[in-house]
Formats: structure tokens, sequence, C-alpha cells
């Protein structure tokens, strides 16, 4: 399998999405046998840490469900997009 691109079928379906919108996709150098890399929004806004901060989530290599993982992924995407929707209301007003 070559490098940069996920095992599982699902997960690659859903990294393709978070590309799609802009995301960051880094994989991890030597890749353990457990985090297989990191996904990154594109913008500098509230996360789930306090303080500004990009959405960050993990990329497992061997997720006990794939299409669990695949849907963490989907969800992380979604909510940083509403996000973005709402604090672009707030500098507008
Ligand atoms: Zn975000």
């Amino acid at each position: 399998m070559a490098r940069g691109v996920h095992p599982k079928k699902e997960v690659r379906k859903a990294l393709k999405q978070l590309r799609a919108a802009g995301w960051t996709i880094e994989v991890a150098a030597g890749g353990s046998a457990h985090g297989w890399g990191t996904a990154m929004c594109p913008y500098q806004h509230r996360g789930d840490a306090a303080g500004m901060s990009r959405c960050v989530q993990r990329i497992l290599s061997t997720p006990r469900s794939e299409g669990d993982h695949a849907n963490r992924l989907r969800r992380a995407l979604r909510k940083c997009e509403q996000d973005v929707a709402r604090s672009e209301l707030e500098q507008s007003e």
C-alpha cells in the first residue's frame, strides 16, 4: 500500500472528502501501528481546545470499525464548517 493511501476503504472515502474541503492530511512518518496520520482543517478558528486553533483529527490505521472512524472524520468536517459559518456571521455583525 502506497504511503498516503489509507488501507481502509471507508476511511479513504472520508479522507477524500476532507481533502476536497481543503483539509491537510499528514501521514505519520514511519507509520506507527495505531496512528496513521492527522487531518487538519484549513482555518484558524475555535476548535475543541481553548483558543484559536485548527480542527485536528487523529487518523487511525486500524480502527476497530472503519465505518465509525470514517463517520467521526465526516462529523469533524461538518462541525468545522458549522463553526466557520458561525464565526463569519459574528464578524459581519
Ligand atoms: Zn476547523
